[in-house]
C-alpha cells in the first residue's frame, strides 16, 4: 500500500498554506506520504512537523537552525540547509508543495520543475520575478505547475477543456478580489490605517505579508502577472473585478459570451487538497456552500485611484522582462519595513513605484539575470527607505 502513496513534500510547512497543507494531508493518509518538508525560523514546530508525519528528510535556513533541530528530531532524520538543501528536498517527491514566501521560494519551484515533477505553487513571487526562466523549467518532461492561489486554481479548473495555447477560446479571465480591509475607503480615509487595520482581513486568514499585499491590492496586481504566466494570456485580457464576499474564486469568460466560474466558501485547504489530488477530487467538504440560505454574491469595478498598486503591475506587464522582478522584489521590501513599523502603509506603494521609475530595460535571460536583478532592485528600494 505504502508504495502507490504520492510522495509529497512541503516546502514553507510551518506557514499558513503549509499549516493547511498539513491539515488536508492528515485527512489522507491511505493517498498522501509527506517525504520532506522546510522551514524558517519557527524551528521547533518544524521538528514537531517531522515527528508528527515521521519525516525524513527536513530542510533549515542555516547551521545554526540545524544543529536546534538536530536537538529535537529522531538521529536518522536528514536535515539539509539553505538553497542547497531546498533543490535536494524538491528532488525526487512526486508533489512539491511550495508554500514559502516570497523570492526565496525560486529554487523550490525550479528545482521541481528540473526534476520533472508536480508543483502545487502558493508561491506567486518566484513565477512572477522568475517567468521566462519558470518557462523553460516547465518544458520538462513530466514537469506541471498546480496553482494553489485560490484564484488562479479556480481558472485552472475553469480551463479545463480550453486545450490549445494561449487559449484562443478564452476572451477574459475574471479574477476576483475581496476588496480587502479597505474596501470602499477614500484617498484621505487611508491615510490613517494602522498595522493592526491592515492585518485584519475580512475574509481569508493568511501570513502576514499577503495580508498587507492583499490590503494594497498589491497582491491582486501580482496575481495578475500569476495568471499571465501561468496560463500564456496577455495582461490585455485579464480583468479584476472586485467580489466582497470571496465565494466566486474566479471566473472565465469565453468567446462565445459564456462565463464559467467556480464557487465555495473561502478555505484554502479546498484549492491544496485539488493540487494534490487532480485530476482526482479528493471526497473532503472544504468550504462547503449551503444554497438553502439566502447567498449574496456582489460584484463591482476596483477603485485605481485609491489603489495604483493595480495599474503598477499592469505597468510592470507591460514592460516585461525583469520589470515584474522588480515590482515583486520592491514590495517585499516595503511590505517588511511597514511590518517593522519603519514606514507608514500609505508609504508601501509609492516607495515601490520609485523603485519602478529607476527600472532599465533587461530581457531577463536567464537565472543569473533573475538574481541580479532581485538584488539591484532591493538594493535601490533599501536606500530609499527612511533611516
Ligand atoms: P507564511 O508567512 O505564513 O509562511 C511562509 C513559510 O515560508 C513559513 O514556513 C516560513 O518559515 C517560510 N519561509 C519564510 N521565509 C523563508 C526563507 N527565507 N527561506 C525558507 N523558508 C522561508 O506565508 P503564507 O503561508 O501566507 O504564504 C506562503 C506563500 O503562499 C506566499 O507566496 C503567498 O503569497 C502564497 N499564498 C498564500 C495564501 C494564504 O492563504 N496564506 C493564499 C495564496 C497564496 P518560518 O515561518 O518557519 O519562518
Ligand atoms: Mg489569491
Amino acid at each position: 500500500m505504502t508504495a502507490s502513496r504520492t510522495r509529497v513534500a512541503l516546502m514553507g510547512a510551518t506557514g499558513s498554506i503549509g499549516t493547511q497543507t498539513l491539515e488536508v494531508l492528515r485527512r489522507e493518509p491511505e493517498a498522501f506520504d509527506l517525504v520532506a518538508v522546510s522551514g524558517g525560523r519557527r524551528v521547533e514546530q518544524l521538528a514537531a512537523v517531522a515527528t508528527e508525519f515521521g519525516v525524513r528528510h527536513v530542510g533549515v535556513s542555516d547551521e545554526s537552525d540545524r544543529s536546534r533541530l538536530a536537538d529535537l528530531v529522531s538521529d536518522d532524520v536528514n536535515i539539509v540547509v539553505g538553497e542547497k538543501g531546498l533543490r535536494e528536498l524538491c528532488t525526487g517527491p512526486d508533489v512539491v508543495v511550495n508554500a514559502v514566501m516570497g523570492f526565496a521560494g525560486l529554487p523550490v519551484t525550479l528545482a521541481t520543475l528540473e526534476a520533472g515533477a508536480r508543483l502545487a505553487l502558493a508561491n506567486k513571487e518566484s513565477l512572477i520575478a522568475a517567468a521566462p526562466v519558470v518557462a523553460q523549467a516547465r518544458l520538462t518532461p513530466g514537469a506541471q505547475i498546480l496553482p494553489v492561489d485560490s484564484e488562479h486554481c479556480a481558472i485552472y479548473q475553469c480551463l479545463v477543456g480550453s486545450t490549445e495555447p494561449g487559449h484562443p477560446d478564452v476572451a477574459r479571465l475574471l479574477l476576483t478580489a475581496s476588496g480587502g480591509p479597505f474596501r470602499g475607503w477614500s484617498r484621505e480615509r487611508l491615510r490613517g490605517v494602522t498595522k493592526s487595520d491592515a492585518l485584519a482581513h475580512p475574509t481569508w486568514s493568511m501570513g502576514p505579508k499577503i495580508t498587507i499585499d492583499s490590503s494594497t491590492l498589491m497582491n491582486k496586481g501580482l496575481e495578475v502577472l500569476e495568471a499571465s504566466a501561468l496560463f500564456g494570456i496577455g495582461t490585455d485580457r485579464i480583468d479584476v473585478v472586485v467580489h466582497p464576499q470571496s465565494i466566486v474564486h474566479s471566473m472565465v469568460g469565453y468567446v462565445d459570451g459564456s462565463v464559467l466560474a467556480q464557487l465555495s466558501r473561502p478555505d484554502m485547504r479546498l484549492p491544496i487538497a485539488y493540487c494534490l489530488g487532480a485530476p482526482e477530487r479528493l471526497a473532503h467538504h472544504w468550504g462547503q456552500l449551503d444554497f438553502r440560505t439566502a447567498l449574496n454574491l456582489q460584484f463591482e469595478p476596483p477603485d485605481r485611484e485609491a489603489f495604483p498598486a493595480l495599474d503598477l503591475a499592469l505597468a510592470a506587464a507591460q514592460r516585461a522582462g525583469a520589470a515584474p522582478a522588480w515590482l515583486s522584489a520592491a514590495n517585499e521590501v516595503c511590505v517588511e519595513a511597514f511590518l517593522e513599523d519603519r514606514i507608514s502603509w500609505g508609504e508601501i506603494v509609492p516607495l515601490v513605484a520609485r523603485t519602478m521609475d529607476e527600472y532599465v530595460d533587461d530581457p531577463l535571460a536567464d537565472l543569473d539575470a533573475v538574481v541580479d536583478n532581485d538584488a539591484t532592485a532591493r538594493r535601490i528600494t533599501h536606500a530609499n527607505l527612511p533611516s
